[in-house]
């Protein structure tokens, strides 16, 4: 039988289950994290002595604490708490928005995110914002510490690329203060254990802002969009994957792309989102590999967690609304200041129309994610060692099965090709071999709405 220090080191060798957020337990300024190919964080190598610190950390690590033991350790020992099977522990429920309009705009769904960051600032809650920014070098997007409400809102808007948090958490370790962090399920579940390990971090980092996450994108997603769009991804300067548009509805955004033309003139160029291929994120192409094995809908171990309001009545209005899911009572009274003095706008939702709203990834995290699991396993794919037990749903049809295996081969397809395709500089490289798979999918698909409509 295998030991315990052989399972970790075997899982610290295996990149592929990684999230490559970033959070190691320890610093290594000389292997930092750099984005590779496939437009992932690398992972710099794990000594000895570490791994199995770096298997109680990561999300996937054989010696992890689950996301829901971690969950109710932290909030159910607070009065009026409820808990539910898919959303976790909370107090409320809620859609809204910032009341600002200018600022709502300028967010990617209702801006209730830098409005509540911005308020932590305002009112001396935390003295730093740890959250994706766009940078001026290397990558589009980097984590970096925000310190005033003017760079916490030029921070607004989702960033569908990677981040790594490696420099910023040993900013933490180094500069005394109250931190807030804002990321993917996880991202902050990985954090929670990290700040376990590290109690001066336990100390620091005060606020856990969650987004629902349906998956992580590689930084070659990005480079895809820019790329079919006429612009050489070389010179993308940045992306604004959610641009709202009056008279749309907030499902149907476009994207702008920031690029600088032959003669170095700065240019932007808008697209909608249903002119570009590999925007539909049912297909999974550009997913990283560890976020097949993510069951963690909604962000569990966060404070806080801001969606989009995918229901009816709120994606007609193009300005956006969010969803959101408050588990702590701290941060219950500051949201309840916040509604009192006009900041936003709050209204009650259900357990129901939560669901609801995230359907999609509700049935792709949680109800298919054993089923995932066979497929992985049978095609000799890396699987994680260990996964909690939840409610799946063994009776799927051979359509939704199919749509599973279709997934997992376009989104490894889609990591493999494309940095072929821009190591020749030819897109057709990547868009001929993907054409087959992405065309089953839409065939299948179309298979299950139509059975749907007329069958169910
Ligand atoms: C990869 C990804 C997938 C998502 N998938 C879904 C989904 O399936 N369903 C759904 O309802 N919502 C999803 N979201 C969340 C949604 O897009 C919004 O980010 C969320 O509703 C908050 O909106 P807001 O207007 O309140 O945020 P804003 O006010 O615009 O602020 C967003 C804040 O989040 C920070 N941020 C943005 N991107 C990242 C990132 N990648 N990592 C860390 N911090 C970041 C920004 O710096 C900013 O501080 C996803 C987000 C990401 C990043």
């Amino acid at each position: 039988m295998k030991d315990k220090i052989y399972i970790c080191r075997e899982f610290s060798e295996t990149e592929e289950l990684h999230s490559h957020s970033g959070i190691y337990p320890y610093r290594a300024v000389s292997e930092r994290p750099s984005l590779n190919s496939r437009g992932e964080y690398s992972t710099p190598s794990i000594s000895d002595d570490k791994t199995v610190d770096y298997a109680r950390i990561a999300a996937l690590g054989p010696e992890r604490i689950f996301e829901e033991d971690i969950a109710e350790n932290l909030y159910n020992n607070q009065d009026d708490i409820h808990h539910h099977a898919d959303i976790g522990w909370y107090t409320d429920l809620y859609t809204g928005y910032v009341a600002d309009e200018e600022k709502r705009l300028k967010s990617s769904s209702g801006g209730l995110a830098t409005a509540l960051l911005c308020h932590l600032l305002e009112t001396g809650e935390v003295t730093g914002v740890i959250h994706m920014k766009a940078s001026s070098e290397g990558p589009l997007f980097q984590y970096g510490v925000s310190r005033t409400v003017e760079e916490v809102q030029s921070g607004s808007r989702t960033r569908y690329y990677p981040g790594s948090l490696f420099d910023v958490i040993n900013e933490v370790r180094d500069t005394p203060g109250k931190y807030a962090v804002v990321g993917i399920p996880p991202f902050i579940s990985e954090l929670r254990r990290l700040e376990n390990l590290e109690p001066v971090l336990k100390k620091r980092i005060t606020v856990h802002v969650g987004l629902v996450c349906a998956h992580q994108k590689t930084a070659n997603y990005a480079s895809y969009l820019a790329w079919q769009s006429g612009i050489d991804p070389d010179r993308m300067t940045s992306i604004d994957f959610r641009t709202k548009v009056s008279g749309h509805p907030a499902n149907e955004y476009c994207t702008t792309i920031y690029y600088n033309d032959d003669d170095g003139n700065h240019c932007e160029k808008l697209v909608a989102q249903s002119d570009l291929r590999g925007t539909n994120w049912g297909h999974g192409m550009f997913k990283s590999y560890f976020y097949d094995f993510s069951d963690d809908a909604f962000n569990e171990t966060a404070d806080i967690v801001f969606g989009d309001a995918w229901l009816p009545e709120f994606v007609s209005d193009y300005r956006g609304t969010n969803i959101s899911i408050v588990r702590s009572q701290y941060i219950s009274s500051i949201l309840d200041s916040m509604r009192r003095s006009g900041k936003i706008s709050l209204k009650n939702l259900s357990e129901t129309d939560l669901l609801l709203s995230q359907k999609s990834l509700v049935r792709q995290t949680r109800r298919e994610f054993q089923y995932r699991l066979r497929i992985f396993k049978k095609n000799g794919w890396a699987i994680p060692l260990r996964y909690r037990a939840i409610r799946s749903d063994g009776n799927l049809t051979v359509q939704r099965k199919l749509i599973q295996h279709l997934r997992g081969r376009i989104s490894r397809a889609s990591n493999q090709l494309f940095p072929l395709a821009r190591e020749k500089h030819s897109l057709l490289l990547y868009d001929i071999p993907m054409f087959p798979l992405v065309f089953a999918y839409k065939i299948v698909d179309k298979f299950g709405r139509f059975t749907k409509k007329y069958f169910a």
